[in-house]
């Protein structure tokens, strides 16, 4: 049997997020043996979220944890000030330790609700042991960021931002065992970790750089692209609003 692949799917909510979670929902809808864990920014799940769940023909789990106010992005903070999604991606690490059984196949998946996903990726990751990497498209200010292989090994890393970093991989571009995950219960996502360290604070827990398995054709292909939607302009909705007709929401 197939080693189910657990996609875990940080969100909140925004005027584009439907949209976001029906486009995931539909490449998911394409995945044999695969569970959506998705983990709600909010204080309490929504119907907007657990009525698209219900409907979107994916097995899944819906969780919830409200990032802490002193966390959170303020109203024109820059978008790379703080990491998003953190508390949420270790909710599903927690109920994933709580759920699972030791010794159980599966592999997990941090997929952010906005990037764009190739099906081939899944593919790819389904055989992961440890951690496996492979490259990301349109990231870190260049075309693609990707480890460089020789001989089957990974032995550095295309980058141009931050390279010192012992991981300089994006979220989108490396899946974990469960096995691994679940043998070390103390390897989470560092909420403190300075900007560009989260992925590298998980996986600094899990294995060392040269213990990582390349995917994609050894790293020859972009599989997964950080895609980000563009926040819609809604100008004519406030004046509704105010005026007393604004869209039903
Ligand atoms: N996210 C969240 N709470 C927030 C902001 C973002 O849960 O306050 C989620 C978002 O839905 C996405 C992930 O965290 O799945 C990463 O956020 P984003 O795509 O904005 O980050 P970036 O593309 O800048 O890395
Ligand atoms: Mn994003």
């Amino acid at each position: 049997t197939l080693p189910t692949i657990y996609v875990v799917t940080p969100t909140y909510a925004r005027p584009v997020q439907k949209a976001e979670l029906v486009r995931l929902s539909q490449t998911l809808l394409h995945v044999r043996a695969l569970h959506w864990v998705v983990v709600e920014d909010a204080a309490a799940p929504t119907a907007l979220v657990g009525g698209l769940l219900a409907g979107s023909g994916v097995p899944f789990t819906h969780l919830n944890v409200e990032t802490p106010p002193e966390r959170r992005r303020r109203p024109g903070d820059p978008p790379w000030l703080r990491p998003r999604g953190v508390e949420q991606r270790n909710r599903a690490l927690q109920w994933l330790r709580e759920t699972r059984a030791p010794g159980e196949s599966g592999v997990v998946y941090f997929a952010d609700d906005d990037n764009t996903y190739s099906l081939r990726l899944f593919e790819e990751m389904r055989s992961t042991r440890r951690v496996a990497v492979w490259p990301v498209g349109l990231v870190g200010g260049l075309r693609f960021e990707r480890p460089l292989v020789a001989g089957g090994r990974v032995v550095g890393f295309h980058t141009a931002w931050k390279p010192e970093r012992p991981f300089p991989l994006d979220m989108a571009g490396f899946a974990v065992g469960l096995p691994l995950l679940l043998a070390r219960p103390a390897a989470r996502f560092d909420p403190q970790a300075e900007r560009g360290y989260l992925e590298s604070s998980l996986l600094g827990g899990l294995v060392s750089p040269a213990e990582l398995e390349p995917k994609a054709d050894n790293c020859t292909q972009v599989l997964v692209w950080h895609t980000r939607t563009e926040k819609p302009k809604l100008r004519q909705e406030e004046q509704l609003q105010r005026e007393g007709r604004g869209s039903d929401p």
